[in-house]
């Protein structure tokens, strides 16, 4: 069996994260999602348990307390998390899991999981991100003032990403992100190599115990 990895993708909000991911769902039907739960009001095209869980801070607090969480963080005055379970469970079937999470959870998240790949989404330029936030039309105006503000820092930690796509148009982000996800599946240490080369050369053959903690 490939083993599983977590792909985070991240990027200023409104630069598309979600198009684009929408976009790779129609390349890759096998990769899966992680539903985030999240405080903020849902908005008009949102559906309960299909963009996010939405909960109240109180339920969300308990959960925090419980433990549910891979990782959680509050964005622009909303708690944003990871539940912990879909995670664990999607990983030991060895599937590729992708989740769209700010840059304070994708920290926590490598320093938990170091092996995950994390991928920064880029606007083409501030302009262009001012433009798609307001054309959503899901924002107030001090909420799209706040994100944009926010934007500006979240920019900068694009550096301590593994990868960086620029968001020009839809149909290229998602062909470099379905890219990126096929390169790392083919990862010798991901990959069935170990396998195929004992079924040919069986247990004792010319693979060292150590060979496969060498590969990266
Ligand atoms: P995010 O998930 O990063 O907050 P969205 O996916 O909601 O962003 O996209 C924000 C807005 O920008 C949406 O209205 C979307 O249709 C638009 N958009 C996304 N990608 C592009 C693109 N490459 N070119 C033009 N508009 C885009
Ligand atoms: P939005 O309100 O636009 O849906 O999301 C705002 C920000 O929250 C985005 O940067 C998105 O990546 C982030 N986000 C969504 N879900 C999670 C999550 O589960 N954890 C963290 N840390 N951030 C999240």
């Amino acid at each position: 069996m490939q083993q599983g990895f977590l792909l985070i993708l991240s990027g200023p909000s409104g630069a598309g994260k979600n198009t684009v991911l929408d976009a790779v769902r129609r390349r890759c039907p096998d990769v899966v999602y992680s539903i985030s739960a999240t405080t903020r009001p849902r908005r008009p095209m949102e559906e309960e348990g299909r963009n996010y869980f939405f909960l109240t801070r109180e339920e969300f607090e308990r959960r925090i307390t419980a433990g549910e969480f891979l990782e959680w963080a509050e964005f622009c005055g909303n708690y944003y998390g990871t539940p912990i379970g879909f995670i664990c469970e999607s990983l030991a079937r060895g599937e590729v899991v992708v989740m769209d999470i700010d840059i304070q959870g994708a920290r926590q998240v490598r320093d938990k999981m170091p092996e995950a790949i994390l991928v920064f989404l880029l606007p083409p330029t501030m302009a262009e991100l001012e433009k798609r936030l307001r054309g959503r039309s899901s924002d107030s105006d001090a909420a799209i003032k706040r994100r944009l503000e926010t934007a500006l820092d979240e920019l900068k930690a694009g550096i301590e990403y593994d990868y960086v796509v620029c968001n020009d148009k839809v149909e290229r982000a998602a062909a470099k992100l379905e890219a990126i996800i096929t390169a790392e599946r083919c990862r010798v240490r991901r990959s069935e190599y170990f396998q195929v080369v004992k079924d040919i050369v069986g247990e004792q053959g010319v693979m060292r115990q150590d060979d496969e903690s060498a590969a990266h």
